[in-house]
C-alpha cells in the first residue's frame, strides 16, 4: 500500500472551496549549495538582515539573514507553471486574454497554479493562496553566514558583454552574499488540499533549486523534507523553529558548529517539532520518519513517469470547472 494512501483521511476527497480546516505542514531544511544572493545583484543593496532572539532558552540576540516568503513561493510556483505549460493546462481566462502568466497579472483563473497558490485580478476576482509560508531566517547568525565579493555587474542577457554593443562590462560593485552551506528553516503550511494536489506542491518545492536573483546563476538551494505534520490547526513559526533547533545544535556553545552535517540538522528539526508540539492547541499527526523517507521516495518515483505526471494535471485541472 503507498504511503499516500495510508495518510488519504488528511486530504480533501474533492476540491472545495470552503475552508475545511486541513493542514499539512511541509517542514524544510533549505541548505544552501553555492554562494547565494537573494536580490538583484550589482544593486548594492544589503542582504535582507533582522535581530532577533538567537534561541528560545536565554536572552541573546543576533542577527539573522532573511529570505522573503515571496522570493520562495515565485521560484516554487515557476517551476510548476513550467510543467503546466509543457502539458498544455495553463489557460486564457476568456478568449480576449492571453495565456494565463506570472509576471503579465493576467491569471487565468482555472489552472492549478492559480487555484492553489492563488491570485488577485484586477476585475476584483481573488483566490487566496492555500499554501502559505513565512519569512524564512538563516540558522547561523549573520556574521558566521555572509561575507563580501567583488561582482562584475550582469547585462540583461546574463553575460559581462553588453548585448548592444558588444563590449564587456566595467562596472564592479562589492555585493554581500550568503556562505555555501547555509541552513534556512522554513515551515510551508497547506490547507484543504487533495492528495493530487499535494503531490504537485511537494513535486514543486523538491524540483526547485534556484532561489537566488533571477538573472544569475547564484543561488543554488536543496531542499531537504525534514518532517510532515497533519493537524487541524497552523502549527509554529518559522522563527519560533529555528530558535528551538539553534538551542538543540548549540550544546552550551555560544554558537552551533559552522557549516553543519544536513543530517544533523534534521534530527534537530524532529526534536524541536515534538517540543514545539506540545503547546500546540489542536489534534495533530507527525508522520514518522520511516514514512516520511517513503514517501519522498514515491513522490520521486512519481514524478519520473511522464504518463502518471500528465495524467494527474490533467484529472486535477479539472477538478476546478477548468475548460482549456
Ligand atoms: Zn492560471
Amino acid at each position: 500500500m503507498s504511503v499516500m494512501n495510508q495518510y488519504e483521511d488528511h486530504f480533501l476527497p474533492a476540491y472545495s472551496n470552503y475552508p475545511q480546516g486541513r493542514y499539512v505542514s511541509i517542514l524544510l531544511v533549505r541548505r544552501v549549495e553555492s554562494e547565494a544572493i537573494f536580490r538583484t545583484e550589482g544593486s548594492g543593496e544589503p542582504l535582507s538582515k533582522e535581530f532577533v532572539h538567537a534561541g528560545l532558552a536565554d536572552d541573546t540576540v543576533i542577527q539573522r539573514v532573511v529570505i522573503s516568503k515571496r522570493k520562495q513561493t515565485a521560484v516554487e510556483r515557476r517551476t510548476g507553471r513550467q510543467l503546466l505549460r509543457a502539458n498544455d493546462l495553463l489557460f486564457k481566462k476568456d478568449a480576449k486574454s492571453e495565456v494565463c502568466s506570472l509576471n503579465r497579472n493576467n491569471p487565468c483563473e482555472k489552472c492549478m497554479d492559480c487555484m492553489i497558490y492563488g491570485y488577485a485580478a484586477g476585475g476584483g476576482g481573488a483566490q487566496k493562496s492555500r499554501v502559505v509560508t513565512d519569512d524564512a531566517f538563516s540558522l547561523h547568525g549573520a556574521g558566521a553566514v555572509t561575507d563580501l565579493k567583488q561582482f562584475n555587474a550582469l547585462f540583461d542577457n546574463s553575460t559581462m558583454r553588453d548585448p548592444e554593443t558588444g563590449k564587456a562590462s566595467t562596472s564592479i560593485g562589492t555585493d554581500e552574499y550568503v556562505k555555501p552551506e547555509s541552513i534556512f528553516l522554513d515551515i510551508e503550511t497547506l490547507r484543504d488540499v487533495t492528495a493530487d494536489e499535494f503531490r504537485y506542491i511537494l513535486g514543486n518545492i523538491l524540483r526547485s533549486t534556484r532561489y537566488g536573483a533571477i538573472s544569475s546563476r547564484i543561488g543554488k538551494v536543496k531542499n531537504i523534507v525534514a518532517g510532515i505534520v497533519f493537524s487541524d490547526c497552523e502549527l509554529f513559526s518559522n522563527l519560533e523553529l529555528t530558535q528551538s533547533v539553534y538551542d538543540l545544535l548549540r550544546e552550551g556553545e555560544p554558537e552551533p558548529d559552522f557549516p553543519l552535517a544536513a543530517d544533523t540538522v534534521v534530527t534537530a528539526v524532529n526534536a524541536a517539532t515534538e517540543t514545539l508540539a506540545e503547546q500546540v492547541v489542536g489534534q495533530l499527526t507527525i508522520v514518522p520518519s520511516a514514512d516520511l523517507h517513503a514517501l519522498i521516495s514515491e513522490i520521486g518515483a512519481f514524478y519520473r513517469d511522464g504518463v502518471a505526471v500528465t495524467e494527474m494535471l490533467e484529472n486535477t485541472s479539472k477538478i476546478y470547472g477548468a475548460q482549456g
